[in-house]
């Protein structure tokens, strides 16, 4: 591919809020094709890899993590003013993720309470949520960690000026394009994939494990209560499944309410 002149290479930014910054590494990841590819952008921040920062108008933001304290909140609305296109990568960003997991059973002040044996918000933490919560996101990649194809994919799509292609079917699917044994169907596991985005290519269940979910439900299409349904039959409590559902996708409404936590007189 012809590098594009200097002028011309879109200035992209990665941010991180709260997470474990597991997708800049994904990035910095794809090493064999890292250094050509990024050639294509001029980089103007990327937290992971460099501590040079400029605080310019950017053509795309990558954020990851999730908006988890009033601090990533502000970062992230600054971040959001300054770019054309903002792309969330990573479940956390995406969700909220595995931060999420108790929102819909404890509120802050009990957490705080826990942990540091005070009730105030010493650290202005909020529930945390994906930053499509709070800003327009105009792509999602979705993963925990991404895959790094798939933001090599984006990457390459975004530079042509296409819309990245992220799988809208479910994980089954892949296992079905692959031949892999239904690990449900044959052994009786307690698969997730019927509700999870595919873009994995099935990698657990091609090893013979049941999915867990890392690459969170498919947005408008989750049928978490099918899902609990069909595992109950398999002889799984209701506890053990939902917990595996709020294990990456508390923040999920179909699966929150699953999850809900019950008052003293038992109703959600
Ligand atoms: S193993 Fe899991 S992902 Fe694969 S077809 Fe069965 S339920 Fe779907
Ligand atoms: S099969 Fe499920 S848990 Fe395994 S990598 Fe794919 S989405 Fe993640």
């Amino acid at each position: 591919m012809k590098e594009p002149a200097s002028e011309n290479k879109p200035k992209i930014g990665v941010f991180s809020l709260t997470g474990c910054a597991g997708d800049q590494l994904m990035i910095l990841n794809l090493e064999d094709t890292l250094i050509e590819l990024l050639s294509k952008f001029e980089i103007k921040s990327f937290q992971e890899a460099s501590s040079y920062s400029e605080n310019i108008r950017l053509d795309i933001a990558f954020v990851e993590g999730s908006v988890s304290t009033e601090h990533d909140l502000e970062k992230l609305k600054e971040i959001r003013d300054k770019s054309s296109l903002l792309v969330a990568i990573g479940d956390c960003a995406v969700n909220g993720c595995v931060q999420a997991m108790r929102n819909s059973q404890t509120s802050i002040a009990e957490r705080m309470l826990d942990v540091y044996g005070v009730e105030d918000n010493i650290y202005r933490a909020l529930e945390p949520k994906g930053i499509g919560e709070y800003v327009r996101v105009d792509f999602e990649i979705p993963g925990c960690p991404v895959e790094k194809e798939e933001v090599f994919n984006t990457l390459i799509s975004l530079l042509n000026g296409d819309p990245p292609l992220i799988p809208d079917y479910p994980v089954c699917v892949e296992c079905k394009l692959n031949g892999y044994p239904c690990v449900i169907i044959e052994e009786g596991k307690p698969c997730l994939g019927p509700i999870i985005t595919a873009g994995c290519d099935a990698r657990c269940p091609s090893l013979g494990l049941d999915c867990v979910g890392c690459r969170g439900p498919i947005k408008g299409e989750t049928n978490a209560k099918a899902e609990l349904e069909a595992l109950r039959k398999r002889g799984y409590p209701d506890k053990y499944i939902i917990n595996r559902l709020r294990f990456f996708a508390g923040n999920f409404p179909d699966i929150r309410i699953l999850g809900e936590r019950k008052n003293s007189k038992g109703e959600k």
